[in-house]
């Protein structure tokens, strides 16, 4: 009688924990963010939803420090940046040197291949910045490269590359870069227009600390003359900019697809809260919060992965100290304290944890629960830790 297709399903609304969010994204929403996305729906050709299009771009601009007129969220999260990016930069036979230093340059190489491209790999060691000597060799040996692709800030180990240097090396040669922003944007010093990046892609659940889904890019006037001068078309309908930009950066604004409304209501929301506090301090309080959080896990006896020069304050990477059992220490985590933290990814599972300082989640309350948490957490696990010490190392950092 019962066919389970036909069951009516009863259950009740959805009541999520609220926890500390302090791994590799998404990150806390500040109130005011949460507040936005509960706004009334409008139609995405709206007046007034036209008008905070605007606002929304001249913020990102801002938070980009870009004049580029291209310059907007595409909808989708940040593999769909990553993807808007290569699709339209890259045509068959376009040969891409590509720099791994840990998983998303890895999806980089993907994305290059899936597009027709050829991809020249340089890799550095996981947990080391790209080596701006291998890229110029790179060039060397490939002097009909097109595009450089790189990421300015490695999630999956929390090591920041040299974006500058290598956009400098690129232009040289002249090639077009591909950057990936994700996590750098509004954690840690980025200057689009100053380095010379031409694609540029990022995403809303990190540093921004809106809710996930949106990937804000930005275009330098080279890469859209690149763009404009295809050969064919751009392979996937939905992230063809000269399709996308009729309805973003266009008076027309010709339906291309129903915008995620509440969510940029969210991302414009968290991008006055930057304007707010300002750029320049946003990086000041990550590298402030870093130095906190960093004196308190080192007195704890953890070790960083990453050289000090290049480790991320937005993305701290330690090694699991010998015969702490990695699940169980984050279960305890989540399950005691209500606070996530980030596993390894790749060659690194199992054998670091990540502590993500992002956004709304880089803020001093967070350092000390998460060093309460962890001393808790070790001691119960069978690995002595003094969590005074660790406090006292942390308050005082803070004070120096
Ligand atoms: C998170 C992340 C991405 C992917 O973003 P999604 O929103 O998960 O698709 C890409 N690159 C880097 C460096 C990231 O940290």
């Amino acid at each position: 009688m019962s066919a389970t297709h036909s069951a009516r399903p009863s259950f009740a609304s959805f009541a999520p924990p609220q926890r500390t969010l302090m791994g590799p994204g998404p990150s806390d929403l500040h109130p005011r963010t949460l507040a936005a996305l509960s706004r009334p729906t409008v139609g995405h050709l709206d007046p007034t939803f036209v008008g905070m299009m605007d606002e929304l771009k001249e913020l990102l601009r801002y938070a980009f420090l870009t004049k580029n007129e291209l310059t907007f969220p595409v909808s989708g999260p940040g593999s769909v940046g990553m993807e808007t990016c290569f699709d339209n930069l890259v045509e068959p036979g376009d040969k891409v040197i590509v720099c791994r230093n840990g998983v998303f340059g890895g999806r980089m190489i993907e994305n290059v291949e899936r597009a027709g491209g050829v991809a020249v790999i340089v890799d550095d060691p996981w947990g080391m910045p790209v080596d701006p000597q291998k890229v110029e060799d790179a060039f060397k040996a490939n002097p009909d490269t097109r595009v450089l692709a790189f990421v300015h800030a490695e999630t999956s180990t929390g090591a920041r590359s040299d974006a500058k240097t290598l956009a400098e090396i690129a232009r040289r040669h002249g090639a077009l870069t591909i950057a990936d922003t994700v996590t750098s944007l509004a954690g840690c010093e980025l200057r689009v227009d100053d380095w010379g990046l031409d694609a540029v892609y990022s995403g809303s659940q990190k540093c921004l600390s809106s809710a996930p889904g949106l990937s804000p890019v930005t275009f330098s006037a080279a890469a859209q003359e690149r763009i404009k001068g295809r050969s064919r078309k751009v392979q996937s309908w939905f992230m063809d900019l000269n399709l996308v930009l009729d309805y973003w950066n266009s008076a027309k604004r010709t339906y291309h697809h129903t915008a995620p409304i509440n969510n940029l209501y969210a991302l414009h929301e968290s991008l006055v809260l930057l304007a707010e506090e300002g750029i320049e301090n946003a990086w000041a309080r990550h590298a402030r919060m870093h130095r906190m959080l960093r004196a308190g896990l080192e007195a704890m006896g953890l070790v960083f992965v990453v050289p000090e020069e290049w480790r991320l304050p937005q993305l701290n990477t330690v090694h699991i100290p010998e015969g702490v059992n990695d699940a169980e220490l984050r279960r305890r985590l989540l399950n005691n304290f209500n606070l996530e933290i980030g596993a390894g990814l790749g060659p690194l599972a199992g054998k670091v944890w990540r502590f993500g300082l992002m956004g709304h989640s880089c803020r001093e309350e967070n350092v000390l629960l998460c060093l309460e948490a962890l001393t808790e957490s070790l001691n119960a696990l069978g690995r002595p830790t003094d969590g005074d010490a660790a406090f006292a190392a942390a308050k005082a950092a803070l004070a120096s």
